[in-house]
């Protein structure tokens, strides 16, 4: 009988293989059947010792998928490093009660050869059996344990192809979520961190393509490597787990100063490609810190892929605004997303501000924004300038804007109940148009706070109305056969043109407050903001203008037929009673407008 540790790493070492109960196969029927051919048997198998049964991964002439490890004539042939013959298993008293050998197919000749892994640990046996009993000659012995080297090898052969990125070499994805599982089963508990680096800005791609041509598969992997290694040493596997994407856990308490030694990291990648092309990489570089068992299989990869994901946008937002390392900007924006999550669960984190709209013809306030506002209970009022660029385009998005959605017509239904039919404009994000039921929510949300479709106003960038082209043309066209509104927000920022917009089933366009904080003193601005005006109201637009921080500005918009005004002289976002005091204040017709 083996040890138990030696057992414990033997089975370790069979399951790492992934072999047992899987479908038959073709490669490993052949052996079988060239083993019976060969030496004139009946029955062959290529069989595995599991802790308690013998699996059959491969049989010929028996039909045999397991039988409890107690009986098995194989489970003897593991034990020694050479093979078993039984000559005629009737006259050997470990076999001669064995209900093979005593009833159907009453064997009595038993070879069975261990099958021996690169660390010597026998999994397994390859075995020939008669009903006849025979003797077996040295050679023929000999000839048995070659075909079971040739059944390992094809064994190791087939685990190594599914655990390694055929480009780089490198482990994949499969074994990542195997060594992840081996170390939370040795070390659960205990903190690591994830680093997760994202080749190259997609933008960048097809830069990288085509001057690399097709080295690419080989140059880009190398040049990741290397990177890694000349900040982190050898010592430990780098993964290549999709396919731009490389990964490798570190242990923060063994490597001190990791932060200098990912910026370090981050500065050789940054290097030329190779020294004939001045080529160089921005890989985005997100760190994950977990404790061993919070991520269970893919988990912990596609934490990663977001972290680096939002590292990019962490990198573009906020750089190094705050003095910090990089490090420090990724952890703070991956615990800052950790926080909404739970904000959004919280009861009174979350808050909504709306901001009064002023329509300059009537004088009246027909319209109010929407906007979030978050109180953290220790980091304070968090702006969502902040928060909102590192939650768009994850999932938290849809959950955050349904939230808004929800909260924003809540609040708006209680002025339509008090007799004051105000609409509320929501901010939504891309994704939000590419993977929810955004329709249907807003049915859904309608339907239960009482309110006509008029009430609300969906307000998208232009950015967010680019991508998926199809996808958000026909979400928008839905949103609008409801007889929801839809407005063009910061319009003037994005580089998309009137003409392309028109496409959109848009009817509201909002001129940037880039463009209007400074018109009393830019000539420029106001030339864009007139002809902008025009051509917006030429298309069919109504136009709003953000950011009308003064009576000049008020009176300059108002002058050149912009429909409507928000911004801080007309009335800053406020809370739902405040705003509900701010409209009686402001109770018509006496907003006061001064026309030029
Ligand atoms: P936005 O949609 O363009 O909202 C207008 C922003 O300008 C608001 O900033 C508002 O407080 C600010 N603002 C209004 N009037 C003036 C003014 O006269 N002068 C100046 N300087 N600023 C003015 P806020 O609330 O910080 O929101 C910033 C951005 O965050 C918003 O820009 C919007 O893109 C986003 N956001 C806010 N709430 C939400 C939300 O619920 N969902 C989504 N997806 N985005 C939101
Ligand atoms: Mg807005
Ligand atoms: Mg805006």
């Amino acid at each position: 009988m083996l040890a138990a540790s030696d057992e414990a790493r033997r089975l370790e070492a069979l399951r790492q293989l992934a072999l047992l109960d899987t479908p038959p196969n073709d490669e490993f029927d052949r052996i079988t059947l060239l083993a019976a051919r060969c030496f004139a048997v009946p029955i062959a198998m290529i069989s595995l010792i599991d802790a308690e049964r013998q699996w059959v991964k491969s049989r010929h002439g028996l039909d045999l998928t397991e039988m409890p490890r107690a009986t098995s004539f194989c489970d003897h042939a593991i034990r020694g490093d050479e093979s078993l013959v039984v000559s005629d298993a009737r006259e050997d008293p470990r076999f001669r009660d064995h209900p093979l050998v005593t009833g159907a197919p009453h064997l009595r000749f038993y070879a069975g050869a261990p099958l021996i892994t690169r660390d010597r640990y026998a999994i397994g046996a390859l075995c020939i059996l008669d009903s006849k009993p025979r003797t077996f000659t040295a050679a023929e012995r000999h000839s048995l344990e070659i075909l079971a080297a040739q059944v390992m090898q094809l064994i190791e052969l087939r685990h190594s192809s599914g655990r390694l990125h055929p480009t780089s070499l490198l482990p994949n994805a499969a074994q990542f979520c195997e060594d992840l599982a081996d170390l939370t089963r040795r070390q659960r508990g205990q903190s690591r961190l994830f680093v997760m680096l994202d080749i190259a800005d997609p933008d960048h791609l097809p830069t990288y393509l085509t001057m690399l041509g097709p080295r690419w598969e080989r140059d880009l992997p190398t040049a990741m490597i290397r990177g890694i290694r000349a900040a982190f040493g050898e010592g430990f596997p780098i993964y290549h787990p999709l396919s731009l994407r490389f990964g490798f856990l570190l242990d923060p308490s063994a490597t001190p100063g990791w932060q200098e030694k990912l910026d370090q990291m981050a500065v050789h990648l940054r290097r030329p490609i190779s020294e004939t092309l001045p080529l160089a990489l921005y890989p985005s570089i997100g760190v994950v810190p977990f404790r061993l068992g919070d991520f269970m299989d893919k988990a912990l990869l596609q934490r990663g892929v977001l972290a680096a994901h939002e590292a990019r946008a962490v990198g573009r937002v906020l750089t190094t605004a705050r003095g910090q390392s990089a490090a420090d900007d990724w952890h703070d924006a991956h615990m800052l997303l950790g926080e909404l999550r739970r904000a959004l669960d919280a009861p009174d984190q979350l808050t909504l501000a709306f901001q009064p709209r002023l329509d300059f013809r009537s004088g009246l306030c027909r319209a109010v924004e929407a906007l979030i506002r978050w109180n953290h209970p220790t980091l304070g009022p968090v702006s969502p300038g902040e928060f909102i660029p590192l939650v768009e385009n994850t999932a938290l998005m849809t959950d955050l804007t349904f939230w808004v959605m929800d909260a924003a017509m809540h609040a708006i239904a209680e002025f339509h109940q008090k007799g004051q039919p105000l609409r509320v404009s929501i901010n939504v994000s891309a994704g939000d148009l590419q993977n929810s039921d955004i329709v249907g929510r807003i049915t859904t949300l309608l339907r239960r706070y009482r309110l006509p479709a008029e009430a609300i106003e969906l307000e998208f960038t232009e950015s967010s109305l680019l991508p998926n082209r199809t996808i958000v043309h026909q979400q928008l066209r839905a949103i609008r056969e409801l007889g929801v509104e839809i407005a063009i927000d910061d319009f003037g920022t994005g580089y998309s043109n009137l003409a392309y917009l028109k496409s959109m089933p848009a009817s509201v366009v909002k001129l940037d407050q880039s463009f209007i904080r400074v018109l009393a003193t830019s000539a420029r601005d106001r030339a864009i903001v007139k002809a902008a005006i025009l051509m917006a109201h030429e298309l069919g637009y109504r136009v709003v203008a953000e950011g009308v921080e003064t009576a000049e500005i008020c009176a300059m918009v108002a002058g050149w037929s912009c429909d409507e005004g928000q911004g801080y002289h007309i009335g800053r976002p406020m809370a739902a009673e405040a705003l509900a005091l701010w409209l009686a204040d402001h109770a018509l017709p006496a907003v006061a407008v001064s026309l030029p």
